[in-house]
């Protein structure tokens, strides 16, 4: 079936302004016919929509010829939004410049490791964000669009660049950016602002190592290699600190640029979650944003509904403690191409992720996107219509979700997310762990062997192993983050530390206090085996915490056993001696996990990389075992995979956001304290009655209920 328009432009106008949750689509008008526009606006704000992204690649739309600005084509799209009752996420297009750019400037283009340019054009960013040449162009765009723009009434939000990353955007190669002179100028000035002095930044580098000492600025260069290559890990650590200052510094001066102009509207940027070589540390970027956006394709990336639970608690967690505004700017509405897997998206799932993402937290979604592109390199792909416009059961499926969660927002409002238990990411030993590992290889000689497999993903893969502990115990979870750990922010009963390689001595005072206020610490091998430079602690941490002493750490070859709990350890392993505690021990004797009370609380340590085998191989007994440890949640939903439970709290009545994410209808209870005696589902006004603290729940496949308790 063709599109049909069905309701009268003036009762949607109305409709879409009741529901302040921003919830739109992109729509790119410069990839389509003129003659398509008028439609597909009214056809957007006719189904629930109100919001539509776009501009965010499309510098040479306004910006053909260089400093020859055509606006019309922009003013004519803003018009019909206007024209329609929907509000626009304008895009500020700094990712990609255009040919004319780069045939003028070729020194603006980003530079790898081994020398070679990023493509002209295709892949992004395909100019260096350090570059002042790139700059200077990108700043009189800027000025042009946001001047006329400022006041334009469709204009709601304001994203400035388009997922502020390094290329290259996949694993393909293994190449580093960037590495052009100018990127080089600013990180030595970095250094030096960081360090104060060559002396310093000599012995903090650790460059007696092999004659690496510095005698002059002029000899620092960029680390071209990994630890794999013998490149120095401490200038390798501080090189990706540095990425991620330049990138939020390009931000934080784009964003600049915009409040010349305009003050009254909220400026953000978006992401996605990625290994440490590829991303900047998102926690830093989104400081000072306004809003800061997610891009989560959860069928390209085959995510469970944990994965994706997870990487909705990690986005919300940037702006804990911070006015950034945790937004959804691209979910994905149709099926991949290009990249990820390709399966199909009939339509149902979208409305279950819908709900997850809302129940976790977002205060906005956008889906990518309406159309599906009929050309360039996702022709084919994402779209919610069909290429030839016509509707799906994926529009249907969002329709029935943008209804209901219109409902779910207005139950939810005066009630919030209070975390019981966090996991900890430890940026700096997440690149630390990458730089010694290093990237996988295809030479399997004994060394690589041992070590290719782990370092990669070994930090993210620890994090989803240490959420897929708190999963459906603890939901919501939060993530902290070093920042967390230096102001001594920890308001939570559960702390989980995965990756605890390098730790300053102040963190680790921090987890300690944690446990003596009696805070639950499980963490694992490693734990604050080196400093925040990366030189190792002579005594180490752990010692401090527990009392033990860590001999040797080994890289465990293939696997070992844990006989008590049929379990195989994997990944690191501390070899202890001195402990009093031990709980349970190796095929060959060392102690596998330690229990510590200190103060109020306990530490349980995991002298392997326990989140690890939990999250990559997958080992769910350990993950149960864990669990053991933790103290029972007060809202209980008892090993039930397919169905998640979120809690939000309000002053004394309590939410339950229940979703079913598997298309089979399920009948389960629900532990609750035995003060609450009804429940009622906010979509449907459908009554439950609470018996003895159990909440009985018959929920279809795919069901969601909004459990407001009493
Ligand atoms: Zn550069």
């Amino acid at each position: 079936m063709i599109y049909e328009q069905k309701a009268v432009l003036s009762s949607y106008v109305i409709i879409n302004q009741a529901m302040d949750f921003p919830f739109g689509v992109t729509f790119y008008p410069d990839q389509w016919p003129k003659e398509y526009w008028e439609t597909a606006f009214s056809q957007i704000a006719e189904s629930g929509f109100n919001l539509v992204r776009f501009g965010e690649m499309a510098w040479n739309w306004i910006e053909p010829r260089e400093g020859d600005f055509k606006f019309e084509d922009l003013d004519k799209a803003l018009e019909l939004a206007d024209k329609y009752g929907l509000k626009v996420l304008l895009g500020i297009p700094t990712s990609m410049a255009p040919p004319w750019l780069v045939r003028k400037h070729p020194d603006t283009r980003p530079v790898s490791n081994q020398g070679t340019l990023y493509p002209e054009y295709g892949p992004r960013p395909n100019i260096c964000r350090d570059s002042g040449t790139y700059k200077k162009y990108a700043e009189r765009m800027i000025r042009k669009l946001v001047d006329r723009y400022k006041g334009h009434p469709a204009v709601r939000y304001w994203q400035i660049d388009n997922e502020p990353v390094y290329p290259p955007l996949d694993s393909t190669t293994n190449e580093d950016f960037c590495h052009c002179p100018d990127t080089r100028a600013a990180f030595v000035l970095w250094a030096l602002k960081k360090y104060g002095s060559l002396e310093k930044i000599n012995e903090v580098w650790g460059a007696k190592f092999w004659t690496n000492e510095f005698g002059e600025l002029e000899d620092i260069t960029t680390p071209k290699t990994g630890l794999w290559d013998a490149g120095n890990p401490h200038i390798f650590l501080d090189w990706y600190r540095f990425k991620t200052d330049s990138l939020k510094a390009f931000l934080e001066w784009e964003k600049d640029l915009v409040l010349e102009y305009d003050k009254s509207r909220k400026i953000g940027t978006n992401g996605f979650l990625g290994i440490c070589p590829r991303v900047p540390d998102h926690d830093r970027l989104a400081e000072k944003m306004d809003w800061y956006g997610w891009d989560i394709y959860p069928m390209g990336g085959k995510n469970s509904p944990q994965q994706i639970g997870e990487m909705a608690d990690w986005w919300r967690s940037f702006s804990s403690h911070r006015k950034t505004e945790f937004h959804v700017t691209e979910l994905q509405g149709g099926p991949n191409v290009r990249w990820g897997y390709p399966g199909y998206i009939e339509g149902p799932e979208i409305r279950t992720w819908t709900h997850q993402i809302v129940a976790h937290g977002a205060k906005s979604i956008l889906y990518h996107q309406w159309r599906t592109a009929i050309f360039g390199g996702e022709a084919g792909g994402f779209g919610i219509l069909n290429a030839d416009g016509s509707r799906t059961k994926r529009l249907e499926a969002i329709e029935k979700a943008g209804q209901e969660i219109k409902k779910a927002v207005q139950t939810l409002h005066a009630h919030e997310l209070k975390p019981k238990a966090a996991v900890a990411y430890l940026r700096s030993s997440d690149i630390q762990t990458y730089q010694e590992q290093g990237p996988p290889r295809a030479i399997a000689g004994q060394w690589e062997q041992v070590r290719a497999d782990l370092g990669h993903t070994h930090g993210l893969d620890s994090c989803q192993g240490a959420h897929q502990v708190l999963w459906n115990y603890y939901n919501p979870a939060a993530f902290v983050f070093e920042r967390h750990l230096e102001d001594g922010e920890l308001p939570y009963k559960v702390l989980l530390v995965p990756n605890p390689y390098l730790l300053k001595e102040d963190h680790a005072a921090t987890l300690k206090k944690f446990v003596e206020k009696g805070g639950v610490l499980i963490t694992e091998s490693r734990f604050g085996a080196k400093n925040e430079n990366a030189h190792i602690h002579q005594k180490g941490l752990l010692g401090e915490l527990l009392n033990i002493t860590c001999d040797h750490i080994e890289t465990i070859g293939d696997r070992i056993a844990i006989p008590k709990i049929r379990c195989y350890a994997y990944g690191f392993r501390d070899l202890i001696s001195g402990a009093d505690e031990v709980l349970m021990e190796y095929e060959d004797g060392y102690p596998a996990f330690i229990e510590k009370k200190i103060g109020r609380g306990r530490v349980l340590y995991a002298t392997f990389s326990l989140f690890m085998s939990i999250g990559k191989i997958g080992n769910s007994r350990l993950a149960s075992y864990v669990r053991r440890h933790l103290p029972l949640p007060e809202f209980f939903l008892k090993d039930k995979d397919s169905i998640e439970m979120v809690l939000w709290e309000g002053s004394d009545t309590p939410i339950l956001y229940v979703i079913n994410h598997s298309p089979k209808k399920e009948k389960f209870e629900i532990d609750v304290p035995e003060k609450y005696l009804k429940a009622e589902d906010a979509l449907t006004d459908k009554g439950f009655e609470i018996e003895k603290g159990k909440l009985p729940i018959t929920i279809a496949g795919r069901g969601v209920l909004v459990l407001h308790l009493s």
